[in-house]
Formats: structure tokens, sequence, C-alpha cells
């Protein structure tokens, strides 16, 4: 099974993958993950790709699909990918064809987040993760069981992204909307999208994804 998660920033991508690949046993390869890697091992992807993630802009297609490439062609082919954060562009949506055919891979469905853009800036600024272990938390709609410990690996420090500011989002938002929101008709053209109310608590959008994936 391979899976694509679409919905702007906050949308909940994130969340609902590391579900997914707890409930599933699939592997979640999330693009802004590799590049945060990449900007933090100061490798040359990171160094190009830094500024323009400080500023809430897509970095190239060419990046981030040679990145999805090599991940794939690591991965046991029996595994089940979800793609949280890529395609962004219709460029990378063809890109993602061409990959997925080499590696014996096909596309089994697009699941778009709705979500309200009110929304969003509050999910975004309120975001935080296990410095540790990377679960994903929020200040009032997810916090930890026990304050100040990571419920996953009882890790006791956390941290914010430095792109989860009001400026940045509004950018990220206006990305989303211009060049990301397009490739919705690419895949309804297919057939193969399917709308979840992102709005719901987490475990009500895990059983709405879990619905499509039985079929
Ligand atoms: P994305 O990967 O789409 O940017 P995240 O999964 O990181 O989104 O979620 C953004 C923030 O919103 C996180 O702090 C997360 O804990 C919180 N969140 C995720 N899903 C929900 C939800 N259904 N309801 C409320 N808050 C949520
Ligand atoms: P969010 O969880 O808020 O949706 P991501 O973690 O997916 O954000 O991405 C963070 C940043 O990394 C983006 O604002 C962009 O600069 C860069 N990025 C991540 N994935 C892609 C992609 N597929 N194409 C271009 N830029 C990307
Ligand atoms: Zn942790």
């Amino acid at each position: 099974m391979n899976i694509i998660l679409l919905g702007p920033p906050g949308a909940g991508k994130g969340t609902q993958s590391a579900g997914l690949v707890e409930r599933h046993g699939m592997r979640q390869l999330s693009t802004g993950d590799m590049l945060r890697a990449a900007v933090k091992a100061g490798t040359p992807v990171g160094l190009r790709a830094k500024e323009v993630m400080e500023r809430g802009e897509l970095v190239s297609d060419e990046i981030v699909s040679d990145l999805i490439d090599a991940e794939l062609a690591a991965m046991a082919p029996e595994t089940g990918a979800i793609f949280d954060g890529y395609p962004r562009t219709v460029a990378q949506a063809e890109a993602l064809d061409a990959i997925l055919a080499k590696h014996g891979r096909k596309l089994d469905h697009v699941i778009e987040l709705a979500v309200d853009e009110d929304a969003l800036v509050a999910r975004i600024t309120g975001r935080f993760s296990c410095a540790n272990c990377g679960a994903l938390y929020h200040d009032t709609a997810h916090p930890p069981a026990t304050p100040g410990v990571c419920d996953v690996c009882g890790g006791t420090e956390f941290k914010r992204r430095p792109d989860d500011n009001e400026e940045t989002v509004r950018m990220r938002m206006q990305e989303y909307r211009a060049k990301t929101a397009p490739i919705l008709p690419f895949y309804e053209a297919r057939g193969i999208v399917s709308r979840v109310d992102g709005m719901g608590s987490i475990e009500a959008v895990a059983q709405a994804i879990d619905a499509i994936l039985r079929g």
C-alpha cells in the first residue's frame, strides 16, 4: 500500500503518519523531516534548503524527488509507504509516478485532510515535539499525559520548529494554495482521492483514514 497524505501546514499529516506507522507497520516518508535532518547535518542539500525553509517557501522539486527516490530504494518492497508533505507541486507528482514505477510500486490512495484555515495558525504555533524521539504534541490539543514527559519515550526535552511562527505559516499556506492544491485534480482524474474531515479529534481522523484503507 502506498498512500499520500495531503493537506496544508498543520493539517495533521505528521500526526496521522505516526499513527499509521504504529497501527499498520507502514513507513513514513516526510520530505520536511528529511530536509530538517539535512540542515542539521550541514549536508550540501541542507545548506541549499535552510533559508528557503526559514522563509516558508518550497525547496526545488529535484532535491525532494531525489530524497524520496533514495528512501524508496532502501525500503523492502512489501513495506507500505506514507508520503507526508510530498508531492507538493504538479512536477513532483509527475516525478513520483516515475519513481514509483521504477521501484515497482503503485499509488493506492491520496487522502486529503480538509481543515479550516483559521485553525491552522493555532495548530502550528502550538506545535512542539520530543527532542529524543520526535513524537508530536500540541500545547492545548495534544499535550503529553504527564506535563514535561514524552508519552512515547519518557524524554524530558522538547523542541519547536524555527518556521512555526505566524508570519512563516502565512507564507506556507500561500505556497500550499498556489502550488500544492493544484495536484488534487491531477489525482482526482484517476479516482484515487478521498477527503477526510481533518477538524475532528486525532482519533476520529485516524478512524476515517483506516476506513479508507480498508476500502
Ligand atoms: P502537519 O504534519 O500536517 O503539518 P501535524 O501533524 O504536525 O501537521 O499537526 C500540527 C499540530 O496540530 C501538532 O501540534 C499536532 O499535535 C496538532 N494536531 C494534529 N492533529 C490534530 C487534530 N485532529 N486536532 C487537534 N490538533 C491536532
Ligand atoms: P508542514 O508539516 O508544516 O506541512 P513540512 O515539515 O512538510 O511542513 O515542510 C517544512 C518545509 O520544508 C516547507 O515549508 C518547505 O520549505 C520544505 N519542504 C518540505 N517538503 C517539501 C516538498 N515536497 N517540496 C518542497 N519543499 C518542501
Ligand atoms: Zn519521545
